[in-house]
C-alpha cells in the first residue's frame, strides 16, 4: 500500500484564484481513515462571488467553437497523462477499488473527446411557417444558444466522471460553471481546475466551491443568476432543487433499485450470474445508482442460477481497495454501512433469507444475495446503495413485467432473454429510461441518452443531450420583401 504522505489543502476557485478561507472540513482514506485532505467550505459570500465572477466571465469572454474543441480535446490528453495518479486519489477518498478508479478516469477522457467533438456540431434548424400567407415573406430557423451560468451540484460516488459529464457539455455549450462536488470526495474533482486550466480554459469558465450540501449547496439554490442546475444525486436533494428553483432549468439525474431479469430461456446462466454478481455487488461497491438491485429470476432455472449467483459472490475479494486484486471496497461511511446492515436486519425480521453474505464490518458490508422477499421490503423497493442483491422467483412474463414496474424509480433495466417477443413487450412496457437487453442494469457508455423517468430524474446526460439541456433554441424570424 502505498502511504499517504502529503496533506492537501483544497479551497475555492474563483476566476483562477485559489482562496483559503471558511470553515473546514476533513476528508479520509476511506480505508485506513487517514486525513487526506483540509477542504474550505464555501459561505454565502464566497458563493456570491463566484457566481458573479461566472455571470461576468459568461457576459465578457465568448471562446469560438474551435477553441471550445481544443481546450476540451488537450483536457483529454492532460487527463491520459494524470490517470494514475488521479485514479490512486479516487480510490482514497471514495474506497472503490482501484480498478474501478481506471474505468472511471477512462470515461472521463472519452466524455472530454465526445464533448468536444459535439462542440462543432452545435445547430438549429430551418422552421417552415405553413400558416403564412404566400405574399408574407418570411425565413424562420433556430440557433442553439448557451444559457449562461450553469451550477453543476455532484455526488460521491463517481466524483469525477460525474463532474466531467457535466461540466464538458457545458464548456462545449459556451457557458460558465460554478461546480460544487461532494463533501465526502471532493479531491480528485478539485484537480479538474487545474487540468482544464493547463488545457488552456481561461479564468472564471468554471468556478469551484466546496461545502456540505446544506449550506454550500443551499446558497447556490438561492442565487437567482445562476440559470441552470444540473444534479446527480438523491431523489430527496434532487426534488428540493427542483421545488427550489422555481422556473429555471434543472436536470437532475437521481437514484434507482434496478430491475433484472432473467428469464427461463437466457443463454449462459452462469456467465449472467457472474455479471450480476460484478455489477451488482462489486462495482462501486454496489453504491452505483444503475447497480444490479432486484434480480427476477424465472421459476424453472431459479435454483441453478441461485447456485451461479452465490458462487459468484464468494468469489470476490473483499478487501485493501488499492490492491489490485480487491474487488469490494468500504462504502463511502460507516454511518451508511450500518444502515444497509440495519436494512438487511429488518428484511431477515420478516422473513427474507441471507444466501451468503449479509454481515458488517466497519464501513465493509459482505457481498450479499437475500431471497424470500416481499416487495415491500426496503432491500427490494429502496435504493439499498450498498452490495446486496435482492433475488426474486417469477413464474409468468406478465407478472415479471409488473413487479420490475412497481417502483417508485425508473433508471434501467436489465433483460436476458432469447425471446424476441418479449424482447420488444418489455422495450415497450418496461417504465425505464434504458432497458438493456442481454446485458445489465449497470451499464452505461457516455455516448448514450442516460436519464431515468419517474424518481429516478429530469432530463438526459451523455454530452450529445446534456448540451441540448444547457443551451436555449432561439427562434429567428426574417421579414423580407
Ligand atoms: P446527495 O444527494 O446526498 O448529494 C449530492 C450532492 O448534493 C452533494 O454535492 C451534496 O453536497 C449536495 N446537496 C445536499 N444537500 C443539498 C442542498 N440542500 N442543496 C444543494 N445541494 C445539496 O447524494 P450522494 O449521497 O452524494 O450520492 C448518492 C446518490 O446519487 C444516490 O441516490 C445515487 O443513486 C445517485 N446517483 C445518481 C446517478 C445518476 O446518474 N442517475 C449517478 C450517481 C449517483
Amino acid at each position: 500500500m502505498v502511504k499517504q504522505t502529503k496533506l492537501l489543502e483544497i479551497g475555492h476557485v474563483i476566476n483562477g484564484e485559489h482562496i483559503y478561507e471558511g470553515e473546514t472540513l476533513i476528508v479520509e482514506n476511506k480505508f485506513t481513515n487517514e486525513h487526506l485532505a483540509t477542504i474550505y467550505c464555501a459561505d454565502e459570500e464566497m458563493v456570491k462571488k463566484a457566481v458573479t465572477n461566472a455571470k461576468e466571465t459568461f457576459q465578457n469572454i465568448k471562446l469560438s467553437a474551435q477553441d471550445r474543441y481544443e481546450i476540451l480535446s488537450k483536457a483529454a490528453n492532460i487527463l491520459r497523462r494524470r490517470k494514475e495518479e488521479l485514479a490512486l486519489s479516487l480510490t482514497r477518498e471514495v474506497g472503490k477499488s482501484l480498478k474501478d478508479s481506471y474505468v472511471e478516469i477512462d470515461r472521463g477522457i472519452e466524455t472530454l473527446i465526445i464533448s468536444a467533438e459535439e462542440s462543432r456540431r452545435i445547430f438549429g434548424q430551418g422552421v417552415p411557417l405553413p400558416n403564412k400567407t404566400m405574399e408574407e415573406k418570411k425565413l424562420a430557423y433556430t440557433v442553439r444558444v448557451p444559457v449562461g451560468v450553469v451550477a453543476a451540484i455532484t455526488p460521491f460516488n463517481l466524483p469525477f466522471t460525474l463532474a466531467i459529464h457535466k461540466i464538458a457539455p457545458a464548456i462545449a455549450a459556451g457557458n460558465t460553471v460554478v461546480l460544487k462536488s461532494a463533501e465526502l470526495a471532493p479531491i480528485t474533482v478539485a484537480q479538474i481546475i487545474d487540468i482544464f486550466k493547463e488545457a488552456g480554459l481561461p479564468n472564471g469558465f468554471i468556478n469551484l466551491v466546496n461545502g456540505y450540501g446544506h449550506k454550500t449547496g443551499e446558497y447556490l439554490l438561492h442565487d437567482e443568476r445562476i440559470n441552470m442546475y444540473t444534479f446527480t444525486g438523491s431523489v430527496g436533494v434532487g426534488t428540493h432543487i427542483k421545488n427550489s428553483v422555481g422556473v429555471r432549468k434543472v436536470t437532475l439525474e437521481l437514484g434507482s433499485n434496478s430491475p433484472n431479469i432473467i428469464h427461463k430461456d437466457a443463454e449462459d446462466l452462469k456467465n449472467i450470474a457472474q455479471l450480476c454478481a460484478t455489477r451488482g455487488l462489486a462495482t462501486l461497491n454496489g453504491q452505483a445508482c444503475i447497480s444490479v438491485q432486484r434480480i427476477y429470476a424465472h421459476k424453472d432455472i431459479f435454483a441453478e442460477f441461485e447456485q451461479y449467483l452465490t458462487d459468484a459472490a464468494r468469489a470476490l475479494v473483499v478487501g485493501n481497495p488499492e490492491e489490485v486484486t480487491t474487488d469490494v471496497g468500504p462504502l463511502i461511511s460507516e454511518r451508511q454501512a450500518e444502515r444497509v446492515e440495519s436494512w438487511i436486519e429488518e428484511a431477515v425480521v420478516n422473513g427474507a433469507i441471507v444466501v451468503t453474505g449479509g454481515k458488517r464490518n466497519r464501513a465493509f458490508i459482505e457481498p450479499t444475495i437475500l431471497k424470500n422477499l416481499t416487495p415491500s421490503m426496503k432491500v427490494v423497493c429502496e435504493e439499498i446503495f450498498g452490495p446486496v442483491i435482492s433475488l426474486i422467483e417469477y413464474e409468468e412474463i406478465d407478472e415479471v413485467i409488473k413487479e420490475a414496474n412497481n417502483s417508485k424509480f425508473g433508471l434501467q433495466a436489465g433483460l436476458f432473454t432469447s425471446d424476441l417477443n418479449f424482447v420488444m413487450r418489455a422495450s415497450a412496457e418496461l417504465e425505464f429510461g434504458g432497458v438493456i437487453v442481454n446485458d445489465v442494469s449497470t451499464y452505461r457508455s457516455d455516448w448514450q441518452p442516460y436519464g431515468g423517468v419517474k424518481d429516478s430524474g429530469l432530463g438526459k446526460e451523455g454530452p450529445i443531450y446534456a448540451i441540448k439541456e444547457m443551451t436555449d433554441e432561439k427562434v429567428i424570424i426574417i421579414n423580407y420583401n
